[in-house]
Parts: C-alpha cells; sequence; structure tokens
C-alpha cells in the first residue's frame, strides 16, 4: 500500500475540512498530513475574520479542532510559505499540496479620493478589530459621520461594529486595544450605500435583523427606496431571502426614531462618485448619484447628485487572494487558475502535485460551509491522480521539524495551540469582564505561549 504525504498551506476552514475529508475518504492509500499556517494560531477567518459578537459562528472552532486533535495532522504554525518553506521544499518531503491560503485583502475600489487620509479597506478594519497580529494595535476611529460601502455581509459587520456601544461588545472576545479603540470613538452616523435596491442586496436576513436589534442605535432606511421596479417585485414574491429581508426592512420603515444616541443608515440606489477632501487630504464628504433600475437586471444613473459629509469611508466591496510564490495566479479575479481544484498552468495545462481548495480556489464568497462541498471536488481528484503525484526524496515525518529548526523557523505545534487556546480561555473567565475569551494579538507574544 502506498501512502500519500500530503502538504496543506492553509490552516482556516477549506485546509482543515480537506484534511478532514482525506482521512476519511475511502482510499487505497495511506495519508500523513502536514499543515502549514503563516500564522501562529490555526482556523483562518472563523478566528480573524467573523466579528466577534458572533460566538455561534465562532463555535464552527469546536468542530475544526476536533479535527485537528484527531491524532492524523500535524500543525506547523507561524511558518509562512514562500518563505520559511517553498515548493521545492514541497517537492522533496511530500506527494502533494493543496493550497488553501484563503484572501485577506480588500479588493480595490477605482472612485476618485479612495486614497484620501481616512479612507479604509474592510478587510483592514476586520483584522484589526478581531485582534490579527499583523495589523497595528491602534485604529484612527475618529470620526462623527462615516461612510460603508458595499451590500454584504462584510459591509454589514463593518458598520455594526462601528456603531454598536463598545460595552455592548464586551460580552464578546473583542482585544482589549479593540474595546478601548471603540469605547473612545465619537460616531454617532454610519451611512451604509448600495448601488442597487432593497430586493438586490447581498446581505443575509439574519444578520440584517441584528443590525435592528442594537441597544440606542436607530435604523434609518428612506421611503423614496422602496419604490419597487417588477424585477424587485418578482424577487420578492419567489426568492425566501429576499422576501424575508424586505419585511425586515419594511419594519424599520415604520419604527419610531429620534431618541437614540447612534443611527445607521441604509441608502439604497446611491452609486458613489467621489469621496470629497477637506482640502488637506482628508476625507470630508461622500458624493453618490441615485440610481434607478435599467430593466434588465443592473442600474443607470438618474443623474440626481447627492453629498454627504463624512470623516471617514470604509469600501466594503470585496475581499482578493493573493499569489504564491511559483504557484499560477490569475490576477484579475484573485486566486489560483483552477480546474475543480486541479491548479492550471498559463496553458490550461494541469500542474502535477499541485491543487488548490477554498476562497483561493474560488475566490471570496460563500460561507464556512461551502469550503467543505470545495474541499471535496478538489479531493476526488487528488485521491484519483495518484500517476500524477511527486516522488519526493525525502518522504520521512522527522525531516520537516528538523528542516524549520535549521532555518531557524519558531513554529508552533497543536501542542503549542492548545497551550494559547487555554491562555486566553483563562485570560477571558479572570477578565474584569468574564467572557469565553481574550485573544493574545501580539505575534511574538502567541509565539512565546505556545512554545512555552
Ligand atoms: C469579515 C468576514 C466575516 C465573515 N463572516 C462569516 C460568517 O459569519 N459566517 C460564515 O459562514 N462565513 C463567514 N465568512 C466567510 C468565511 O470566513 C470564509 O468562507 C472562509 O473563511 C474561507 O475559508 P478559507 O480556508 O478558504 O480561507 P481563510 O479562512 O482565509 O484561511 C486561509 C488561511 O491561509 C493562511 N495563509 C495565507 N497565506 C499563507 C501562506 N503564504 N503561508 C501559510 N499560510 C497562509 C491564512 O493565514 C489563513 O489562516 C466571513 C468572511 C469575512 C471576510
Amino acid at each position: 500500500m502506498t501512502k500519500l504525504r500530503l502538504a496543506i498551506v492553509g490552516a482556516g476552514p477549506a485546509g482543515i475540512y480537506a484534511a478532514d475529508l482525506l482521512v476519511k475518504a475511502e482510499r487505497h492509500f495511506d495519508v500523513s498530513i502536514d499543515l502549514f499556517e503563516q500564522l501562529p494560531a490555526p482556523y483562518g477567518l472563523v478566528r480573524y475574520g467573523v466579528a466577534p459578537d458572533h460566538p455561534r459562528i465562532k463555535g464552527i472552532i469546536n468542530a475544526l479542532r476536533e479535527v485537528l486533535d484527531s491524532g492524523v495532522i500535524r500543525f506547523f504554525g507561524n511558518v509562512r510559505y514562500g518563505v520559511d518553506i517553498t515548493l521545492d521544499d514541497l517537492k522533496k518531503h511530500y506527494n502533494a499540496v493543496i493550497f488553501s491560503t484563503g484572501a485577506i485583502r480588500d479588493a480595490s475600489l477605482e472612485i476618485p479620493g479612495i486614497d484620501l487620509e481616512g479612507s479604509y479597506g474592510a478587510a483592514d478594519f476586520v483584522s484589526w478589530f478581531d485582534g490579527h497580529p499583523d495589523v497595528p494595535r491602534t485604529w484612527p476611529l475618529e470620526a462623527q459621520s462615516v461612510a460603508v460601502i458595499g451590500n454584504g455581509n462584510v459591509a454589514l459587520d463593518v458598520s455594526r461594529i462601528l456603531a454598536k456601544h463598545a460595552d455592548d461588545l464586551l460580552v464578546t472576545e473583542i482585544p482589549t486595544n479593540v474595546y478601548e479603540g471603540l469605547k473612545a470613538s465619537p460616531v454617532t452616523d454610519v451611512h451604509v450605500f448600495g448601488r442597487r435596491g432593497p430586493a438586490q442586496v447581498k446581505f443575509t436576513p439574519l444578520e440584517l435583523r441584528e443590525l435592528g436589534e442594537m441597544n440606542d442605535v436607530d435604523m434609518i432606511v428612506h421611503d423614496e427606496d422602496f419604490e419597487l421596479d417588477e424585477a424587485s417585485k418578482a424577487a420578492i414574491e419567489t426568492n425566501k431571502q429576499v422576501f424575508v429581508i424586505n419585511k425586515v426592512l419594511n419594519q424599520w420603515r415604520t419604527r419610531e426614531v429620534g431618541q437614540a444616541s447612534r443611527r445607521l443608515h441604509l441608502h439604497f440606489w446611491a452609486k458613489p462618485l467621489s469621496i470629497e477632501s477637506d482640502g488637506a487630504g482628508r476625507v470630508a464628504a461622500i458624493r453618490y448619484e441615485r440610481t434607478r433600475p435599467d430593466g434588465a437586471g443592473g442600474v443607470v444613473g438618474t443623474g440626481e447628485i447627492r453629498e454627504i459629509p463624512i470623516q471617514a469611508l470604509y469600501r466594503a466591496v470585496g475581499y482578493f487572494g493573493s499569489p504564491l510564490d511559483e504557484i499560477p495566479f490569475d490576477e484579475q479575479h484573485g486566486v489560483i487558475p483552477n480546474h475543480e481544484g486541479q491548479v492550471l498552468d498559463a496553458h490550461n495545462e494541469i500542474v502535477p502535485g499541485v491543487y488548490a481548495t477554498g476562497w483561493i480556489k474560488r475566490g471570496p464568497v460563500g460561507l464556512i460551509g461551502h469550503t467543505k462541498s470545495d474541499a471535496m471536488e478538489t479531493l476526488s481528484h487528488l485521491v484519483r491522480d495518484q500517476a500524477n503525484w511527486w516522488s519526493p526524496a525525502e518522504p520521512a515525518e522527522e525531516a520537516i521539524p528538523a528542516l524549520l529548526a535549521s532555518r531557524g523557523v519558531e513554529y508552533t505545534d497543536l501542542d503549542g495551540w492548545h497551550r494559547l487556546d487555554e491562555h486566553e480561555l483563562a485570560l477571558g473567565a479572570s477578565d474584569a469582564h468574564p467572557r469565553l475569551r481574550v485573544k493574545v494579538v501580539p505575534r511574538d507574544e502567541m509565539v512565546r505561549i505556545s512554545r512555552a
């Protein structure tokens, strides 16, 4: 019986599900899996993307942890592919590699003024409030009036965290520096902009409804945005999700507002045109054009231009993958080009031994659960492709820790993650406001605790 020595790069849900499915798959060979992760802790965007006030979703970590604890998978954290380990190394020690490196950057938005001071990408802000070790500890929260561009769930996360009172987040796992930053925020108004109408948003109903439950925050929607065209009416009638979203929004139209100290405004049919400067290079206003349906599923400008004063802007228009050393990359879509997870070169030929799964395979859309079906598809090829696997010169498992140690890489392992996990749980339990966890943020501290 042959043995598949598999390297997986990226310990987010896609990589962990791939490992789990392979272990459980019907196959005619043994497996030994090494999971490499650039951060000292596993779980990718479940730890560093999902909002801290979504403990139910964060709880998926428990299922992912069970996979890691199954005893078949070795975890090498704080190891960056392209820096600490290369493609040549992988070919020397493994039969194949799956890249599951996700997407962490913001997609760009080409409008004048987007580079002004006070204009930020949602991904950077998310990394800050979720305690990502590689972003600065402080975030400039000085604006009273803020714009968020985008009509997806990340836009909702960003606007909710901006609008919510910091004390209402104290029950969550937000790091102390994040609580202190949010507590000092003078924000009173958060304006969310979407080019299309209420029946075309990409929000999910649960996340939208949650906005209306925030303490001391009024939801402001505008009657003029609810003059629905035929396509919108049809969507509400035929699509359950759109139906619920429409219901939630309409409930807010009838709510009494005016008592809360903060407001979250939803502007539909509003296409941002430019960000205006205060003359000193700082964000001062957002200019947008009212749109209307074009009858073919899109929108056209009405020529009516409006402006709202703001002091900060967040673009939540999607995430974007990053290229990996020596691996083909589709610059336009921010993914590794592939056929059902088999990586393709510039001539559309399959690259032997190299696979992709998760957001880096199909782009940054979809929920955590989708990465499971994704992994299934990739693995179905990996398992059948035995003739294409690499033939490693040094397949021994001991070679990897020795290689990393010889390069001075301070890698963390599964025991180390357990130590850090327990440390964070203990910090949470002993906090002045006891909660499930308090995250350790600085990378060197994460590594120190893990390797203690
Ligand atoms: C702000 C936000 C909120 C979200 N909220 C939800 C939600 O509430 N519910 C839900 O179901 N889904 C949510 N999602 C979607 C969910 O996070 C993704 O579907 C999922 O995380 C994608 O998994 P992945 O493994 O492909 O990528 P990731 O989770 O990004 O994992 C990729 C991993 O690869 C590592 N990596 C990258 N480059 C390297 C390298 N060179 N070397 C080594 N390691 C590397 C990264 O550090 C990371 O740990 C949210 C996403 C975002 C952005």
